[in-house]
């Protein structure tokens, strides 16, 4: 399978009476985690939308204020290698008959090919490799056509399959667009005259601003000086539990249901399904540590770090290329002889895909003076690609996909290795299995044809 456009990022969304730089900033800065590689702020300020983006953190690229207004939307992005690139940073500003509008979009389209044709047979001309772009035509195309840009939203959904939660900015109005499946988080929140809308709820904490509710599946909520909503379409809820598992923060809670609970509870099922003697619980920091504590409970074996993480290092799995992966970990992670030493550890991680990263940090434990090193997974094994967002697209990244559990332990040099099950995990959710996206684990995607027809 070639590489294909799959991109995780943050999307955020702000209308306040008052200047709103400082908390996009802030928002952005919370959701970090969601995408390193470049981010962007867009504000009407009152006559004008205008941008600031660029490659970087948020912290390297907005050093200073440099837009002013009261209405704002942003982005952070990652993505795969060849797109990591200035014109497929985001918000995108799409001027066209109409006017113009910004729009940032977390997500992926699976039928963004035919789009894609489909439009330039008509005269698009695309100056980015990014879905967004194909969703910012459609929703302009379908406003010079209907005379409405509400209507050019619904109706651009109708076309659009596969995840895309959007903020867009269009004049004095943000909108909120979450896809018919509900694939990726969508938060909204309210203070005073200040309304925010946010990938994660942990953006909303970061500005005291109180959580209301969700985004819907296939709503559109439009927020000026009051808030609309519009319930366009509904298909099959398809909840990603990866963002459970490893993507969203533990502080956030999504559609209802605390990442962080979900992970404590997967330690506990992982301790249940994958007992072991051993005297000393250890995470792979930091997506393995709520799950660690959970484990270390009800076992009763003590927790403790074993590996000190580089907290100025991005995240392992997010860099492009393979061999930046590989040699990051020794950079990013270092072993603490002192509590290593001589002990039967329980190492939990969150998931393996390659195998490369847990690999070489059991080694380092070895060479740290662990007597045993024995893995525990929260995710059941990875087998195939996803087709919605998270950067995992070719069947040959998955070590899982040709070697059985017993083959991956000796792969990686475990002692032994307990993945959680998949009725384990649903359970730890707690919410029910024909909400949740399981694709990567079963091959069983969402959205087959029966799926694609929405209800208008
Ligand atoms: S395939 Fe996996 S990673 Fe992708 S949306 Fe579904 S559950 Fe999430």
């Amino acid at each position: 399978m070639s590489a294909s456009k799959s991109e995780c990022c943050a999307v955020f969304g702000i209308h306040s009476d008052e200047d709103v730089f400082d908390r996009i900033y802030n928002g952005l800065y919370s959701m970090q985690h969601r995408g390193q590689e470049s981010a962007g702020i867009a504000i009407f300020d009152g006559e004008k939308i205008r941008i600031h983006k660029d490659m970087g953190l948020v912290s390297e690229i907005f050093k200073e204020r440099t837009l002013n207004g009261k209405i704002g939307i942003g982005h952070v992005r990652y993505s795969t290698t060849g797109e990591s690139k200035i014109e497929n940073a985001q918000p995108l500003m799409i001027n066209y008959a109409e006017g113009n509008f910004a729009i940032a979009h977390n997500g992926n389209l699976i039928n963004s090919l035919e789009l894609k044709e489909e439009l330039e047979r008509k005269g698009s001309v695309f100056m980015t490799t990014t879905d967004t772009e194909i969703i910012a035509y459609l929703i302009a195309i379908e406003h010079i056509r209907t005379g409405n840009f509400i209507e050019g939203i619904k109706n651009a959904m109708s076309k659009l399959r596969g995840s895309y939660s959007l903020t867009i900015l269009r004049e004095d109005k943000i909108i909120a667009v979450r896809d018919p499946w509900a694939f990726r988080p969508l938060v909204y929140g309210r203070s005073d005259d200040t309304h925010v809308i946010a990938s994660e709820s942990c953006a909303l904490d970061a500005l005291d601003v109180e959580f209301m509710r969700d985004v819907k599946a296939g709503e559109i909520l439009v927020i000026d000086n009051g808030v609309e909503s519009y319930r366009v379409c509904a298909g099959k809820i398809s909840h990603c539990m990866f963002e459970y598992v490893y993507f969203a923060r533990p502080d956030s809670i999504l559609d209802g249901v605390s990442v962080y609970k979900v992970r404590k509870n997967l330690g506990r099922i992982l301790y249940e399904e994958g007992p072991v003697d051993a005297d000393m619980v250890t995470a792979v920091p930091d997506s393995g540590i709520t799950t660690a504590i959970g484990f270390a409970k009800a076992s009763g074996i003590p927790y403790g770090e074993s590996l000190i993480k580089n907290r100025y290092f991005g995240r392992t799995f997010i860099l492009p290329e393979q061999e930046e992966r590989e040699s990051g970990v020794r950079i990013k992670l270092n072993p603490v002889r002192s509590e290593i030493e001589g002990k039967k550890i329980v190492l939990v991680d969150d998931s393996i895909v390659r195998g490369t990263t847990i690999k070489k940090i059991i080694s380092l434990l070895r060479k740290s003076g662990a007597s045993q090193v024995h893995v525990r997974i929260s995710c059941p094994p990875i087998r195939y690609p996803c087709k919605y967002g998270i950067d995992m697209q070719t069947y040959d990244e998955f070590i899982a996909r040709e070697k059985s559990v017993e083959e991956i332990r000796r792969e990686i040099g475990a002692d032994s290795l307990v993945y959680t099950s998949l009725d384990g995990l649903v359970r730890a959710i707690g919410l029910p299995k024909e909400k949740l996206c399981l694709a990567c684990l079963t091959g069983d995607y969402p959205l087959k044809e029966e799926q694609m027809k929405l209800k208008f």
